[in-house]
């Protein structure tokens, strides 16, 4: 059943929609879109909140986590008294204060190979905000299977990578085709790499104004390259890459 706009959200939506880009059909877009998000940490929790207060119709989160101390510094949508709770419940609870109109999915659980597909084919956009390469490559190739968007996330200390992946479009690489090899996941390791909590905002704040984009169909997206920043020295830059002979997306 298609959501629809009434008055009362037309003021809430009122500063996106006389958008040119947006306008009510894109809006009607927007609340009529399935996003999910895997993994809410510090990527996760801006894309949850932007996207929520968006008005995305149906956003579905998954994690298996519990809130704990260190997480607060960046992880922006908990608080000190939400410690030992699960993160996908806290998070639940306060998307509905955001914005009553979004419907949210909870999986409390981690994304596995047994599980993904029951999940995957609910949403048109996948967003990741895991920090493992094992996720980033299980969401990879069921995106490509399901023919999802995937947009994928990357941090460590100073620097970030955005990846953008229509696999409607059978010509562009995926996530495979640029990591010739599964990298260690001890670069994403925030605990020993560490991390300052604005480089996860600016690389979730990417993630979600790429759904958005997509959603609207509007822009250029980064099918086929990279965007790598440095934000200690302020550097932002996009690289292109092609597809990988016998790469998984080849098939
Ligand atoms: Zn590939």
């Amino acid at each position: 059943m298609k959501k629809k706009l009434n008055k009362k959200n037309l003021e809430r939506y009122s500063r996106q929609i006389i958008l040119k880009d947006v306008g009510i059909i894109g809006q009607k877009a927007i609340i009529n879109s399935k996003v999910l998000i895997v993994g809410v940490g510090g990527l996760g929790c801006p894309v949850a909140d932007y996207l929520c207060r968006s008005g995305v119709g149906t956003i579905g989160i998954v994690d298996f986590d519990k809130i704990n101390l260190s997480n607060i510094q960046r992880q922006t949508l908990y608080e000190t008294k939400d410690i030992n709770k699960f993160k996908v419940d806290v998070l639940k609870k306060k998307m509905n204060l955001i914005n009553p109109l979004t419907k949210v999915i909870k999986y409390n659980k981690k994304i596995t190979e047994k599980n993904i597909n029951k999940i995957l084919k609910k949403f048109d956009i996948i967003v990741d905000g895991s920090d493992n390469f094992k996720t980033k490559f299980l969401l990879n190739t069921f995106s490509i299977k399901y023919k999802k968007v995937l947009i994928v996330g990357a941090i460590s200390k100073f620097d970030g990578h955005v990846f953008t992946f229509n696999f409607n479009n059978k010509k562009v690489p995926c996530l495979k085709c640029f990591y010739q090899l599964e990298p260690s996941d001890e670069i994403l390791n925030c605990d020993q790499e560490g991390i300052l909590g604005p480089v996860a905002g600016i690389v979730g704040n990417i993630q979600s104004n790429e759904v958005l984009k997509k959603i609207l169909n509007i822009g250029k997206d980064l099918s086929g390259s990279i965007l790598i920043i440095n934000l200690k020295n302020l550097k932002f830059r996009k690289v292109s890459f092609n597809k990988k002979k016998n790469c998984i997306c080849k098939r």
